[in-house]
């Protein structure tokens, strides 16, 4: 058995030791008679869980592939991440599916699950949950008339359900010369609309779901613990009064908010009202940014959301507790994956964190930009996977992630 020591959160930071064996903690103790690796001062946390990436392959490699995005998120703390089903194809069958599942599974760094995607049928695939759109922005959109037959379908299958909720009918499809155009064409109401539409269908049915990056403090009273929800880091911290090099940088679905509505959003964070942050990491090409109108909706931010929350918590703006409620134990409760807490029987998923270690935000994902970039950081100074070092001195090693199911 390996043992690792230290100042470990677990509810409270505590000097202990770790055991670990087969990849998972078998004992946490004070003290330890045989050698162990003591980290001193810095301190041991779980590691970060990212329900909501968009890695890119199959398909739009050229943005970001598996190996790249994975290895991102692992210099981030990030050790488990979902990832979406709107390739190229987009994954709306067993087949595609298992393509998908041949392609990445010798690339990923560290672990995922896979998201299908479900228009109407669910079809028999060992995905960790499913996703749909209400909006009509890809192929995998369920039009209000088929939401009752996906939601039950879902139930069938015992999967939850990912869902982006901005409701087709009410979005304006007109073209946008900025981001205030873009958020009136895609205004609060059709986030709104289609959160009451799915909780009224889901009265009767029971599915169990997760409402993607929520934007607006009336959907989180709305919501009020009939589902689960998350929000991403960027409808936090930036607004359409932001500045951005190109202003598409800031383009993203559903649209920045207004500045004041930002700050109600922000206001529920710090109170512990989000229970989940997700970062929606939607990478595109910074020459596929540079025009407005024709610009992908989508950013870069699994590589940046839990070194700028460590950056918060030392700053005193949340508290350790809160940030790993939102990264770690609540995505995997939501998931029902063994992760996310320091604790015997998880797997051993870890951060070593030196809160003194300040640097600035700087993109690791293959697109090679941030919008957070310059913004104060503290990465992890290394990361454990399954009891494997995955990051060595922000150094990342080869591929060795497994699937979540
Ligand atoms: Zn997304």
């Amino acid at each position: 058995m390996d043992y690792i020591c230290g100042r470990i959160y677990m509810g409270i930071i505590q000097h202990a030791c770790i055991g670990i064996e087969d990849g998972k903690i078998v004992e946490i103790k004070k003290v330890v008679e045989r050698k162990a690796k003591d980290y001193g001062d810095v301190i041991i946390l779980p590691s970060g869980i990212d329900v909501h990436v968009h890695f890119r392959e199959p398909g739009y490699e050229y943005k970001e592939d598996f190996f790249t995005g994975s290895r991102a998120a692992a210099m981030a703390g990030i050790t488990c991440v979902l990832d979406m089903p709107n390739n190229k194809p987009p994954i709306l069958s067993k087949n595609a599916f298992n393509e998908k599942v041949r392609k990445i599974e010798t690339k990923a760094c560290i672990d995922y699950g896979l998201y299908a995607g479900i228009k109407e049928r669910a079809y028999d695939v060992d995905c960790i949950a499913y996703k749909t759109f209400l909006s009509s922005d890809n192929e995998i959109f369920c039009s209000p008339e088929k939401i009752q037959d996906v939601l039950k379908e879902v139930k069938r299958a015992r999967k939850p359900i990912a869902i982006h909720a901005e409701m087709e009918e009410c979005i304006e499809r007109r073209n946008a010369k900025n981001l205030e155009e873009h958020e009136r064409n895609r205004k609060k109401d059709c986030e709104i609309m289609g959160i009451k539409e799915v909780l009224e269908i889901n009265k009767d049915i029971g599915a169990k779901i997760h409402f993607c990056h929520v934007t607006l403090p009336e959907a989180v009273g709305l919501i009020n613990g009939k589902a689960s929800f998350g929000s991403t880091l960027h409808h936090l911290l930036f607004s359409i009064q932001s500045k951005f090099g190109y202003q598409a940088m800031g383009k993203v679905n559903p649209p920045l908010r207004k500045e004041e509505e930002r700050r109600r959003l922000y206001e529920m964070f710090v109170n512990g009202k989000i229970p989940i942050l997700e970062s929606d990491h939607a990478p595109h090409l910074m020459k596929e940014k540079e025009g407005f109108e024709d610009a992908k909706a989508g950013m870069p931010g699994v590589d940046a959301l839990l070194p700028i929350m460590l950056y918060f918590v030392k700053t005193g703006r949340i508290s350790l507790k809160r940030l790993v409620g939102m990264v770690s134990e609540n995505p995997a409760r939501l998931l029902g994956i063994n992760k996310g807490s320091i604790a015997i029987g998880k797997d051993a998923d870890l951060i070593i964190v030196d809160l003194n270690d300040v640097k600035k935000v700087k993109p690791i994902s293959k697109c090679g930009w941030s919008c957070y970039e310059g913004m104060n950081a503290i990465y992890p100074r290394h990361v454990w996977m399954r009891g494997n070092i995955v990051v060595e001195d922000g150094i990342a090693k080869w591929p060795m992630g497994e699937r979540v199911k």
